[in-house]
């Protein structure tokens, strides 16, 4: 698979659907299981900082005393499913560094094989979890490949069973846990949402697997808060056919119209350089109040002031479409030591970030001589395959 246009083909999917999940991403009517109601809340203190528990020293005894027992009280075969996880999964630790966790299936007859690295922390019981699902997944399948949002869905869900089974029976473990959890939302429903619209606007991007990541997420929650877990067997079960469990048109059904009803915006005028840098920071401000995440938990003086500061600057930029309509701001900071930026705000409107990066990119290499780099980036870091 190379495109974005196989990919969507593979699962069934339109570019449309697509688009109306990801406008999920940035409203507040998901509804999300617990811990929470809202996708971008605050993560939860954590008292252990370091993520160290005693309780999580030996990943066999993890394996079965809380990832096992999580799983089965789910299904209602339950001595089948205890059965596969405990006879028919393998362990192995990864050969070598850099090498993401993930689960590889050897064919009919062979037992899956978890490959990761134990280190006692809250987020290897989660990435345990996490590939105990992909297992799952592949015995209950007996072995036909998933798509791989199907396949990702449901090692969400098992993250998801995880959490409860915590809950209830580990219950100083779960606020760590619970963090873990938002720290990967982050990611999920962050860099790999950028990597998903850069590969429905560009479809000769080629296919990076992080943008299996948003969809199966968001489903994930959505099939999971229904309450009956009654599809569980036959949704992992289902090979091929996994996508038909996936609640697309209803995450999608609150897709709003993301056509750019921003007017355009004058040239600027030479004689009134006030009244342009003030048009500025009322595009800026509009641009964060429909599209931006997190700018409005600043005081609204402090926020003022910070653009203020870039326009006068010269550190602030604003991205038009071909009609001078804005479609996404950005400031920076210069470094003196390198005369590299680093961009510290960026907001555009949805399936605009791609194009708003680039924009920008152009901007400062061609009239500053200078590198940007990027304080949000698809391509830095990877939690679990
Ligand atoms: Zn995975």
């Amino acid at each position: 698979m190379h495109t974005s246009v196989e990919w969507l083909a593979l699962h069934g999917l339109s570019a449309s659907q697509v688009q109306g999940v990801i406008c999920d991403c940035f409203t507040d009517n998901l509804e999300i299981p617990p811990p929470s109601h809202s996708l971008f809340h605050s993560r939860v203190a954590v008292a252990d900082q370091d993520h160290s528990m005693s309780a999580l020293k030996f990943q066999c005894e993890c394996y079965r005393d809380i990832v096992v027992p999580a799983f089965v009280v789910a299904f209602a075969n339950k001595s089948e499913i205890e059965h596969l996880l405990s006879k028919n999964v393998e362990h192995q630790s990864l050969s070598s560094r850099g090498v993401v966790p993930h689960t590889v299936d050897k064919g009919r007859g062979d037992p899956p094989t978890i490959l990761m690295n134990w280190n006692g922390r809250v987020e290897d019981l989660m990435c345990l979890a996490h590939e105990t699902t992909h297992a799952l997944q592949i015995l209950l399948s007996n072995h036909e490949t998933m798509p791989p949002v199907g396949r990702e869905t449901c090692a969400f869900i098992g993250e998801l069973l995880l959490l409860d089974h915590v809950k209830e029976h580990l219950p100083d473990l779960y606020p760590a846990l619970v963090d873990v959890w938002y720290g990967e939302n982050d990611f999920y429903l962050g860099s790999c949402v950028d990597a998903l619209e850069d590969s429905l606007n560009h479809p000769d991007i080629s296919y990076h697997y992080y943008q299996n990541y948003p969809l199966a997420r968001l489903a994930a929650m959505q099939m999971y808060c229904s309450g009956q877990k009654d599809w569980l067997f036959s949704f992992l079960s289902s090979g091929r056919d996994a996508m038909v469990y996936l609640p697309i048109d209803a995450l999608a059904k609150s897709a709003v119209d993301i056509r750019n009803s921003f007017p355009p915006l004058l040239q600027p005028d030479a004689a009134w350089p006030a009244v342009d840098a003030y048009r500025s920071l009322g595009v800026m401000a509009l641009l964060d109040i429909g599209y931006g995440q997190n700018e409005f938990r600043a005081n609204i003086g402090d926020y003022y002031l910070e653009l203020l500061k870039h326009l006068e600057n010269c550190t602030a930029f604003i991205a038009l479409d071909n009609e001078r309509k804005p479609v996404g701001y950005a400031t920076w900071m210069r470094s003196d030591v390198d005369n590299n930026v680093t961009i510290t705000r960026q907001t555009a409107l949805l399936g605009q970030r791609f194009n708003m990066r680039w924009a920008l990119k152009q901007y400062i290499s061609t009239s500053k001589g200078v590198k940007a780099s990027y304080t949000r980036n698809a391509s830095k870091e990877m939690l679990i395959w």
